[in-house]
């Protein structure tokens, strides 16, 4: 059994609609793939429809938070929030509030640039963007308007923290987000926690201290993720009693990654399964 638990729709920063992330996972061989756009469940719907025969969604969410940083400062951290009920109001209300920061901040964003001359019209990302906007949607903006040849390299300086036009947004505090996707029946699970070409790192501590409160896992194998890092995660899962995942993180043609490059071990799925009381896994 194939398992790929974290992959992005065009509902969010990817380029596949959820029927084709459906459709293309079935070309990778999947079995089981879990649509987790960042801090939307607009997606679940289409995935849904879109399932084929024998092919399991679940359905999920990539939330923004804000975790403690192994250099005492705090840092942007994602937690993958899977089978929570998205009908629980405090975190429905949440999610909301998380959108609007994200069209907040990319707006905000897009004037800056628009004040120093660039070539970007900020209603007009903002508009294309949608609710889940975020940098990647500015930074096709600017390689449409020709600023930078590539997405990455808007990235590099143009889009990035502590740049000239970076914005800040209010995200979740880590622990507030853990206790609201439990308290949803969902399951929670730190996403790429070692990841350092993202930037700063997660404290350590901060992870034993959320498994105290319903963290269920880490996500282990990440394409971002080095070898001695995933010992690492290893071993901190193994003493807090973590469950481990693998996914690819696929975003589409905006990301070289392929779906399924990284995936789930069957047993840990189960435990993962077990442990959500909000929606099912759907299987067609
Ligand atoms: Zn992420
Ligand atoms: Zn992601």
């Amino acid at each position: 059994m194939r398992i790929d638990l974290h992959t992005h729709s065009s509902v969010s920063d990817g380029t596949d609609s959820p029927a084709e992330l459906i459709r293309n996972a079935v070309g990778a061989g999947l079995d089981v793939v879990a649509i987790t756009d960042h801090d939307t469940t607009a997606g679940w719907g289409e995935a849904v429809a879109a399932l084929p025969a024998g092919m399991s969604v679940v359905r999920g969410m990539e939330m923004s938070c804000q975790g403690m940083g192994e250099d005492g400062w705090p840092v942007p951290v994602h937690l993958l929030a899977y089978l929570f009920d998205p009908g629980d109001v405090a975190f429905a209300r949440e999610r909301e509030r998380l959108r609007g920061e994200r069209v907040a901040r990319v707006r905000a964003m897009a004037e800056r640039m628009a004040a120093d001359g660039l070539p970007v019209d900020p209603e007009e990302v903002v508009a294309s963007a949608g609710p889940a906007a975020g940098r990647p949607h500015l930074a096709r903006a600017l390689v449409a308007a020709g600023v930078v040849p590539t997405v990455d390299a808007a990235f590099v300086d143009l889009l990035a923290p502590r740049g000239r036009y970076y914005a800040e947004k209010a995200d979740t505090p880590l622990r507030t987000a853990v206790e609201m996707v439990t308290a949803a029946g969902g399951v929670a699970v730190v996403a790429h926690a070692r990841a350092r070409t993202r930037g700063r790192l997660l404290a350590l501590d901060e992870i034993r201290d959320l498994a105290t409160i319903g963290l269920a896992g880490l996500e282990l194998d990440h394409p971002d993720h080095n070898p001695a890092d995933r010992a690492v995660l290893r071993e901190l899962a193994a003493e807090l009693g973590l469950l481990t995942t693998g996914s690819s993180d696929y975003h589409g043609a905006n990301k070289v990654i392929a779906l399924g490059e990284c995936t789930t071990d069957p047993a840990q799925f189960e435990k993962l399964v077990s442990k959500a009381t909000g929606v099912p896994v759907i299987t067609a």
